[in-house]
């Protein structure tokens, strides 16, 4: 496999050439309460992945800090998951409830520096208290608390003297931070809860923020690569981990995007809603995203692998296409599966100038695949073919047989029909054919045309067997939930037949059945009584071209699309906005993916151009911002449009507002829908561009910051960027970039 050099590589190449670390130590952290998805696929394959290229190790570790929702079986679901895909964790699986007395140690290390609290408000006052992004917040009268106090309190949380919700402990940091995540954080709170493996043993449970950095750096992690969302927690992370002055080296915390595909949900908490609901059949039913339903289903842990490779690892949220994985699944299928027959809506055909039988020895694989095998195909007088590979009035372009037209038995001989036989009701029952004796496939010298070759099985031979045929669970490019279900993505053939050889096989097989698709034997369901199989996916792909295929397809027909090197289907539709978004809008090849792949969001992008004429600047924040927040949000309408964002971002282009301004503006809006420009002035986040205002500033950082002075006197180009970001966090971000940069650079060069 080619894992292309990504960001996080190149980091992690950096740290251990420079000695940083010895070792790269990684960890896949999942919290145990649900099976885990694709989503986690792409991060195990970064962990674990990264960790087997650089000859470190990657730990798996149980994330187990909410005991309300987890579970000894999602504990075996997530090893499992890991397994199949490949990957190794070594002698142990970590369990952060290992590590609940050195937590606490650390928690009563914090509060005795004075750096950590009982809070005692409610939760209502406490979420007030925080403030908002343009309002500071107001620090609880509890953290007034002595040191004594605060241990005494804590202490007697421990110990369950109180109820839920009475107290929690807090992080003594900053109530008027920018940050909101640093507005003295949670860190402990109370749950009198059984957990599963510290059975009652705890009444209080660390939060994420305080139980992850220290599990990372109890167990000597080197990179805490973690999705987006957690960006603003990295200050936390940090700020733990330095307070409680650990011995170095110590870990650092990384973000990537995490991956979201259409036309499915894939949050574990929807997951769960749709298996207890019983929209599906459980945590391994073949239609959901799940590890364990692409593994029912059939597909392979190379494809999914693939895939997570070819998608890449991204600054930037998006969506990914689902027919890209059905892409991976297809391409590895197509090189490594036998290729059968199968007749899943059986139509008898009498061949009336043939008696008795005969064997065909038919390949396995067509001449394109360097693969050797054959079997043994039976071949006698009655024969079933597909019902709709006859047509009696056949449309333009239809090469099937037809009264008139014959057509080939694949690896057989050419037949002409003869006679259509109809019940009472006109539907047809059988065809009388005749077949042509100096035709056979191979030695065919019969000389007759045919336009195609179609499936068929010996009716003698053949043996009936159950195909559960699944189309997308949700009909939408981006479903919420139950209501958005598709009522027929499941399908179930109970009377399809298949060539002998199909059976003979051993279970847990995958096969192409020609022209239908690649099928897998359900690894559960599949018994000598009722062999079940389940289709893993078509030959192409049916949502970009409807049209049944008329010839044994070989190879996928798929438009390819150069994005970063890499090779990824898309529809005509697609690759036509992609084009015009690079050529025309010289948007880069990842924004402009991005936007043509996603209808919904190339709309939104062109009706915040039809306002504002800024490509660039728009595209960037649609594929950002607005793509995360309907991520986020899939339940809500919008509650911003097109209309503002353009406002928004004329601002930045006006130069009004910095651009790291406009994504605090952004979130307001996303929660209140006004108007960025009510905000920016209800606020007073217009930008500070005055040199008179910025020159003070800096002459004050340059006090403080002598050796930084000297180094970037001294040519320390590096610098620049700390002086300009010392002076943005001065004016919490209202400063104007350019206009800092060109003072800096005045002042001290
Ligand atoms: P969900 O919201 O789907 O329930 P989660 O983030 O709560 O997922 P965790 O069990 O906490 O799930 O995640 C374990 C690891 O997998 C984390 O490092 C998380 O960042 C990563 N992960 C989860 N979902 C995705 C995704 N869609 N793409 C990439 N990584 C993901
Ligand atoms: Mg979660």
């Amino acid at each position: 496999m080619s894992e292309s050099k990504n960001f996080l590589r190149t980091i992690v190449e950096e740290d251990l050439k420079s000695g940083k670390y010895k070792e790269v130590v990684t960890r896949f952290p999942p919290e145990p309460n649900g099976f885990p998805h694709i989503g986690h696929a792409k991060s195990i394959f970064i962990n674990f992945g990264i960790a087997r290229d650089y000859k470190g190790h990657c730990n798996l570790r149980m994330d187990d800090t909410n005991p309300t929702k987890e579970d000894l079986k999602y504990v075996e679901a997530l090893k499992d998951a890991v397994e199949w895909l490949g990957f190794d964790w070594g002698e142990n699986v970590y369990f952060t409830s290992d590590y609940f007395p050195k937590l606490y140690d650390y928690a009563v290390k914090l509060i005795k520096m004075g750096k950590a609290y009982v809070d005692s408000l409610t939760e209502d006052e406490i979420r007030e208290y925080r403030g908002t992004v343009t309002q500071v917040g107001k620090r609880s009268k509890y953290a007034k608390r002595t040191i004594e106090e605060n241990l005494d309190l804590f202490e007697r949380m421990k110990k369950g003297e109180f109820k839920d919700g009475e107290h929690i402990l807090r992080a003594k940091i900053d109530m008027s931070a920018a940050n909101m995540k640093m507005r003295d954080p949670l860190l402990y709170r109370i749950r009198h809860t059984h957990h599963f493996r510290a059975a009652n043993e705890w009444y209080i449970y660390p939060m994420y923020d305080f139980a992850h950095c220290l599990s990372d750096y109890i167990e000597g992690i080197t990179h805490s690569i973690c999705t987006l969302e957690f960006e603003n927690n990295r200050d936390i992370y940090n700020w733990v981990l330095d307070e409680l002055g650990l011995e170095l080296p110590r870990p650092y915390q990384h973000e990537f995007a995490r991956l979201g595909i259409n036309y499915t949900v894939m949050s574990k908490r929807k997951l769960l809603e749709l298996v207890e609901g019983g929209q599906v059949s459980g945590w391994d039913d073949p239609r959901l995203p799940t590890i364990a339903g692409y593994k029912r289903r059939g597909y392979t842990p190379e494809s999914i692998l693939n895939f997570c490779d070819q998608i890449g690892i991204a600054k930037a949220n998006s969506m990914v296409d689902v027919s890209q994985l059905e892409f991976c699944i297809r391409d590895d299928l197509n090189k490594k599966v036998p290729r059968v027959m199968c007749v899943l809506d059986p139509l008898k055909v009498t061949i009336e100038n043939y008696d008795g039988c005969e064997d065909i020895d038919a390949s396995y694989y067509p001449h394109d695949v360097p693969k050797e095998g054959y079997r043994v195909l039976p071949f006698s007088r009655e024969i079933y073919i597909e019902r709709d590979d006859f047509n009696q009035n056949p449309p333009k372009g239809y090469y099937r047989l037809t009264p008139t037209q014959p057509v080939r038995l694949r690896h057989g001989y050419i037949i002409s029909c003869k006679e259509v036989v109809k019940d009472a009701n006109g539907n047809i029952t059988e065809i009388k054919a005749e077949y042509y004796s100096n035709s056979k496939s191979g030695s065919d010298t019969s000389g007759i045309k045919v336009k195609s070759a179609i499936q068929w099985v010996s009716v003698k031979d053949a043996k009936s067997v159950e195909v559960r045929i699944y189309d997308r669970l949700f009909a939408c490019v981006a479903p919420d939930g139950v209501e958005d279900i598709n009522p027929d993505s499941l399908q179930v053939i109970k009377n399809a037949f298949v060539e002998p050889a199909v059976i003979t096989q051993k279970p847990d097989e995958r096969f192409q059945f020609e022209r239908e698709g690649y099928f897998y034997a359900d690894p559960i369901d599949y018994t000598d009584e009722n062999p079940v199989f389940n289709k893993i996916v078509g030959l192409k792909d049916s949502y970009s071209k409807k049209t049944k295929a008329n010839e044994p397809v070989s190879k996928p027909q798929i438009k390819k699309a150069q994005v970063d090197g890499k090779i990824a289907a898309m529809s005509e539709t697609q690759q036509l906005l992609f084009d015009k978004y690079t050529s025309e809008l010289k948007l880069n090849n990842e924004v402009s993916n991005i936007l043509a792949r996603d209808e919904y969001l190339s709309n939104f992008y062109e009706e915040t151009l039809s306002t504002l004429n800024s490509p660039v600047s728009l595209a960037n924040i649609v594929t950002n911002e607005v793509a995360r927040v309907i991520k986020e949000n899939q339940s809500d309408e919008l509650k911003f449009n097109a209309k503002q964002i353009a406002q928004l971002i004329k601002m930045v282009d006006d130069e009004i507002i910095s651009s790291k301004i406009a994504k605090q503006v952004f979130e307001t809006m996303t929660k209140s829908g006004e108007d960025p420009t009510q905000i920016v002035d209800a606020c007073g986040l217009i930008q500070i561009s005055d040199p008179s205002k910025i020159l003070p500033i800096i002459d004050e950082i340059i006090v403080k910051n002598p050796d930084n002075v000297l180094k970037f006197k001294a040519g320390n180009n590096k610098l620049l960027g700390f002086f300009v970001g010392q002076v943005l966090k001065a004016t919490n971000g209202k400063a104007n970039p350019k206009v800092v940069n060109e003072l800096v650079v005045q002042k001290l060069k």
